[in-house]
């Protein structure tokens, strides 16, 4: 299963122990990375673009209930 992260608008809310989550949250990353070699070969990595990622799993930190997550409107801060 996969999450959905937290948007601007929303943020996770654990469903079994409610409150605020404190998760382990496994993420893949797809990054496209500039490699180039100096002249003994060595590969250096330069600039980091991160054009994809995907939440595998969102685990609490207290009750290791996995994926007991839901998304649910942030408070109107200061409104
Ligand atoms: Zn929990």
């Amino acid at each position: 299963m996969t999450v959905s992260p937290p948007t601007r608008g929303t943020r996770w809310r654990r469903t079994l122990c409610g409150g605020l989550p404190r998760l382990d949250v496994t993420r893949s990353s797809t990054v496209v990375e500039y490699v180039h070699h100096d002249l003994a070969g060595e590969p250096r990595t330069g600039e980091r673009e991160v054009v994809g990622e995907t939440i595998e799993s969102a685990r609490c930190h207290w009750c290791n209930a996995v994926d007991e997550v839901e998304l649910v409107d942030r408070p109107a801060a200061g409104s």
